[in-house]
């Protein structure tokens, strides 16, 4: 076919256009006082790529002109653009839609329901677009929401008089606004189907992801973003029984809709009878795929191991979540391999599949609430006789990382217990399936190709020790509310002043001093001293953070203001001293307290480099450090100069745009005392380029050739590649890298064939992994042999008067590893103190 679809270009202004027709033929007649999208765009749909503000108005106005439609926000993008969603149902439904919440929220709650209500409409979740570049899906929004109020059509209100659907039309408005601007600046008007065109090639950081460069569909489980967090509170308010996630794939592709691959688990927490559901919406699919003579395919890909996709989230919540992914025009019109493909050809199937969801989820309520009846009760039946009955944890040291911990268990739901100054979360709860997601490990799997990682335990990005317990009873226990974080003001002294560096939130206080120009140092040995107006005396670990009156430029009360503030905004351990001399340890005027440099941290970025990685540092320096992060690009890179910066900062990345003569910059700028923090592959990069004296380890070449069939080259190529696992390091708690930490073990995340030799010095190879180093998640037998035993995840590597800080592993995966940060955090605010001992 040379062509999928004629698409006019003129606009015709009366109600039926041929557009229109397009997507809308089969659901007519509409309400003529409702004004379809093109006629509130003023543009066809497929014309152009729908701003979200324009889709917003859209739904305002629907809101204000149907009483079948209601506009709900949830939230803010970092941006600032409403997070928002539409209820449609019929009118009588609307107006008791309270009534309808109550009756439906007792299927979520074991015991209150005798038979189904078969009355009852049924609670749909139609997401789109949570990646921004994925723009066929809230084109398709408009169309769904459009027809199902504004259709008179028999079929359509049988559906609205039988469910209560939730249109989101943009889940990541941030991305969306990003792409969409791309797509309609570079759009002629002889649509150029060349997919050479810029129109087609997006530039970095693109838009599927969010303001910092997040992929919001792995952010389900790990709850840091406001587009999820608000989403999150909204699904544990409705409990949705089916929701979609619609994307975009390869442009050469055709159409994914569910099944699909079954779950690499051994015990998958999905329950079977969920699983059995797919087939049953798929003949929808295909009746409606089939008609236009859409192609696609199931089965084959994708997977449901990963709990933290909007397409896994709500089948631990007892709903179906459904995927949807269409081959994408990426533009208006681009060439395929099978002639051109439109972006109105997109939005179609895409808007078919939303109708198709709620014509199969309506003609299926009964099973669906009833399976949604059965998976709560089960929640609380399943596990019951499981030998474990409980996590124990808590980390006294860390009272801010403790706290950020149980705000991820509790944002779903999952109800916390406390005792004495620790917490406990009983198995056997109606978020049973999520604390196994955050707590249990996994080293056996059905498969061995992920589509995302292969770990999740979230107690292990936390850092957060924990315990299996055997025996409880919750009676016994306080059921926690909210984690306060209660720290002692700090009172003034004409001394010094203590910050504990083992909180999470001392570096950003420690910044918080830099910004207001407060001489600090930090101790470089444990100390134990006399503090507060009692007198107590405390023991302070390597890193603590302290500050001499004496030696201001600023007198005492001006510091004091200071001091009070940092704590106050920072919520940290500070403690006042009125002497220098220590019960044990080093006293404070010693030699093993050393002065803390100011910081001004740049990073590279552009083509090449993982924005990924690039958000995440970008995220965790400027949401909760508060530093202002200088983002270089790539092509700007030659005409800069590195001199006012102290820390440079290389993510996994190709870096082919770097010469050798800006390799030479960067080499002669650490030369000069100053500190290069490389993560992933920007450390290969490193070391390949001899920014430093260190090696990687080299694979070893089978050297007796072997036969395989030809069909098993993927999966065997795909299990040499570690997707994401969790191992345990072994670090040097002296080392400035690991002030901070107590525990001499720990866990790191794992997710690139980066493989670093220890150091060529004793004293630098600051994290190595363990000898038995596996935690979570899939590692082949192969790469644990031949390049982890033994092997450094973390070495500082010095070079002129400066460093190099080379991680194997990402310290800061998906704004969620806790655990590590400070790892990083110590890069960059101790890195100028760190020499390499000979
Ligand atoms: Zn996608």
């Amino acid at each position: 076919m040379k062509k999928l679809i004629y698409f006019p270009i003129i606009i015709i202004s009366f109600n039926f256009s041929f557009a229109q027709d397009y997507f809308l033929e089969n659901f007519g007649p509409y309400n003529e006082n409702i004004q379809s999208p093109e006629e509130f765009l003023g543009y066809e749909i497929g014309d152009q790529h729908t701003r979200h503000d324009l889709i917003l108005a859209y739904f305002k106005y629907l809101s204000s002109v149907s009483e079948r439609a209601n506009l709900i926000n949830y939230g803010k993008s970092y941006e600032g653009r409403t997070l928002t969603l539409l209820s449609i149902s019929n009118e009588e439904n609307l107006k008791n839609l309270e009534e309808i919440k109550t009756e439906h929220l007792k299927s979520t709650i074991p015991g209150s329901i005798k038979t189904i209500n078969e009355n009852l409409p049924i609670i749909i979740n139609l997401g789109y677009g949570i990646h921004g570049n994925e723009p066929s899906a809230s084109e398709a929004a408009l169309l769904t929401a459009y027809t199902l109020i504004a259709s008179k059509n028999k079929k359509i209100n049988r559906l609205t008089t039988n469910s209560v659907v939730f249109v989101d039309p943009t889940l990541n408005p941030d991305g969306r606004d990003r792409h969409s601007q791309w797509a309609n600046q570079y759009k002629s008007i002889n649509l150029v189907a060349d997919s050479n065109d810029a129109e087609h090639n997006e530039s970095w950081p693109r838009g599927r992801t969010n303001h910092y460069w997040f992929d919001l569909n792995r952010d389900w489980l790990l709850a840091v973003h406001p587009e999820s967090r608000g989403k999150l509170n909204w699904l544990h308010e409705w409990y949705p029984n089916v929701v979609i996630d619609v994307h975009e794939m390869g442009t050469n592709s055709n159409y994914f809709f569910d099944p699909m691959k079954s779950s690499a688990s051994v015990k998958p927490l999905i329950p079977q009878e969920n699983v059995d559901l797919y087939p049953i919406f798929a003949e929808y699919y295909v009746k409606y795929m089939d008609s236009i003579g859409s192609f696609y395919y199931t089965k084959e890909s994708f997977d449901e191991t990963y709990p933290g996709y909007g397409s896994t989230y709500s089948d631990l919540q007892g709903g179906l979540a459904l995927l949807f992914e269409q081959a994408s025009s990426r533009g208006h019109v681009q060439e395929t391999n099978y002639g051109e493909m439109t972006f109105g050809f997109t939005i179609r199937n895409q808007f078919l599949n939303g109708i198709a969801t709620v014509e199969a989820a309506v003609d299926n309520k009964i099973l669906l609430r009833d399976y949604q009846k059965r998976f709560f009760e089960t929640s609380l039946s399943e596990f019951k006789n499981e030998k474990i009955k409980a996590y124990e944890f808590g980390d006294i040291y860390d009272k801010n990382r403790t706290k950020a911990f149980i705000d991820k268990l509790q944002i779903h739901k999952i109800e916390v217990y406390e005792k004495d100054d620790k917490f406990i979360v009983p198995v056997n709860q109606l978020q049973s399936r999520m604390v196994k997601n955050f707590f249990e490990t996994h080293d056996k799997y059905l498969d061995s190709v992920f589509y995302d990682a292969s770990a999740w335990s979230v107690a292990n990005f936390y850092n957060m020790k924990h315990k299996a317990v055997r025996s409880i009873d919750v009676n016994k226990l306080t059921k926690v509310k909210e984690v306060l974080v209660n720290n002692p003001k700090v009172s003034k002294s004409n001394y010094a002043y203590i910050l504990d560096w083992d909180d999470y939130n001392t570096p950003a206080a420690l910044n918080h001093l830099h910004k207001n120009e407060v001489i600090s140092y930090s101790a470089y040995k444990p100390f134990s001293i006399k503090v507060n107006e009692d007198d107590d005396v405390k023991s302070f670990n390597r890193g603590t953070v302290m500050v001499p009156v004496s030696k201001q430029k600023v007198d005492s009360e001006k510091l004091f203001e200071v001091v009070k503030s940092s704590q106050e905004k920072f919520n940290l351990p500070v403690f006042s001293t009125e002497t220098g001399y220590s019960s044990a340890g080093i006293d404070l005027g010693s030699n093993f307290f050393r002065i803390n440099k100011k910081v001004k941290v740049a990073m590279l970025i552009g083509d090449g480099v993982s924005s990924y990685e690039a958000g995440e540092v970008w995220h965790l320096l400027d949401t909760r450090v508060h530093i202002p992060l200088t983002k270089i690009r790539l092509n700007q890179f030659n005409r800069i100069s590195l001199d006012k910066y102290t820390t440079l900062v290389m993510v996994s990345g190709s870096y082919n745009q770097i010469s050798e003569s800006g390799i030479k910059k960067i080499k002669d700028w650490v030369g000069k005392g100053n500190t290069l923090i490389t993560i992933g592959s920007a450390s290969s990069w490193a070391i390949k380029k001899e920014v430093v004296k260190e090696s990687l380890i080299e694979t070893k070449n089978d050297t007796i050739f072997s036969r395989k069939r030809y069909i098993d080259a993927r999966e065997y190529s795909g299990r040499e590649r570690i997707g994401g696992s969790i191992l345990k390091v072994d670090l040097d708690l002296t080392h400035p890298l690991a002030f901070g930490y107590r525990d001499q073990s720990i866990p790191i995340y794992k997710n690139n064939n980066v493989f670093l030799n220890k150091s060529k010095s004793d004293y630098s190879s600051v994290a190595i992994y363990s000898k038995n180093p596996h935690i979570d998640g899939y590692v082949s037998k192969k790469n644990m042999e031949n390049n982890l035993k033994g092997a450094a995840s973390l070495i500082v590597s010095d070079s002129g008067s400066g460093r190099v800080v080379l991680f194997a592993d990402n310290p800061n995966f998906r704004g969620s590893w806790y655990g590590t940060n400070k790892l990083f955090l110590n890069a960059i605010f101790f890195g100028a103190n760190i020499s390499v001992p000979k």
